[in-house]
């Protein structure tokens, strides 16, 4: 198919014989119809043909020399790239057993020889209709898988500085819990508060105060691993989610997060600017019940790193 609609001048059909006169007869018929035609006289020229440009529909001689309109079927039916173009033979009233074959191959349909007109462009505005309406549905089809795919994420994504959101986060903290629960590996967890943000906002403006959030996430981010996953808990709080680590490990990276934001200087329109971070950093006891249970934990901890002064790390 070549177009939008289904009209015969989008669609390209071959037409298969070994004997010129069938061909011409063949031509007479569907030219006026305004179908996009092709002509070979043999299995071996088709086959070129069709690999050279794919036809949406094949009338295909049932008995040729060399390459037999069978042997072509079989090929093209076995080959995933051409199996879906419709095969209508061409049949001599002696060839009713070669049909059945043909059939089982997979052809689409047949039309005795010699070729009654009607029943010749009946059948095949049917097969192309069919074909057409089952391309569209996949076209359809492929749409809104990706449309469901976007959908998806940004069911997932904070708007903002597009890391998991808190539906998401709190999603993949309950697996993570759920998984070190029941096989006991390491899982630890960060929250991140930014350190008198509120202020940031109130000196440069709320605008200003988006960028600055976006290029401590991008930060965090880059130095976080593959496996990690980083989410907005809300406002100016991010939380990671670190599996396979424990509290020692978290603490070694949640400094290193607090350093490289604490050292980075932020361009803005307003001017440069630096922040800081507290981080609360808890990783899975046994004794915990919940996700509930590390979340107060980690927030304890940042209360604790606030308390101390800010810019630090704190590990419970
Ligand atoms: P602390 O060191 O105690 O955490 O002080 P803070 O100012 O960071 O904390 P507080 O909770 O008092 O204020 C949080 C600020 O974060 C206030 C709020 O406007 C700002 N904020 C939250 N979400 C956003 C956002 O999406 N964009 C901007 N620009 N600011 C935000
Ligand atoms: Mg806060
Ligand atoms: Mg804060």
């Amino acid at each position: 198919m070549r177009g939008e609609s289904f009209e015969p001048k989008f669609f390209f059909i071959l037409v298969v014989d070994d004997i010129a006169t069938n061909l011409r007869l063949l031509r007479a018929m569907l030219e006026p119809i305004g179908y996009n035609l092709t002509f070979c006289r043999g299995g071996k020229q088709a086959l070129e043909r069709i690999y050279a440009s794919k036809p949406d529909l094949i009338l295909l001689d049932l008995i040729m020399p060399e390459i037999n309109g069978l042997e072509v079927c079989k090929i093209l039916k076995a080959d995933p790239n051409y199996a879906d173009i419709p095969i209508i033979f061409l049949t001599g009233s002696h060839e009713q057993k070669h049909l059945i074959k043909a059939l089982e191959l997979g052809a689409a349909d047949y039309i005795n020889k010699p070729c009654n007109k009607r029943e010749l462009l009946g059948r095949i505005r049917n097969h192309l209709f069919l074909k057409y309406t089952i391309d569209q549905l996949r076209s359809t089809q492929i749409k809104l898988e990706k449309a469901l795919k976007e959908v998806e994420i940004l069911a997932n994504t904070d708007s903002l500085t597009g890391v998991f959101n808190r539906r998401r986060l709190f999603e993949i903290a309950l697996q993570e819990f759920n998984r070190v629960d029941r096989y006991g590996a390491p899982f630890s967890i960060l929250l991140i508060d930014l350190d008198h943000f509120k202020k940031v906002n109130d000196h440069y403006g709320h605008q200003v105060g988006d960028t600055a959030l976006c290029k401590v996430v991008q930060n965090i981010n880059n130095i976080i691993r593959n496996v990690d996953s980083l989410g907005r808990y809300g406002g100016e709080e991010f939380m990671a989610i670190l599996p396979e680590t424990n509290g020692e490990q978290a603490l070694v990276l949640a400094d290193r997060i607090r350093t490289m934001v604490a050292n980075n200087i932020i361009e803005t329109k307003q001017g440069n600017l630096s922040l800081t971070l507290s981080i609360g950093v808890t990783s899975y006891h046994p004794d915990d019940t919940s996700i509930d249970d590390m979340i107060s934990r980690a927030d304890q901890a940042v209360y604790q790193a606030k308390e101390l002064g800010r810019n630090r790390c704190c590990l419970l």
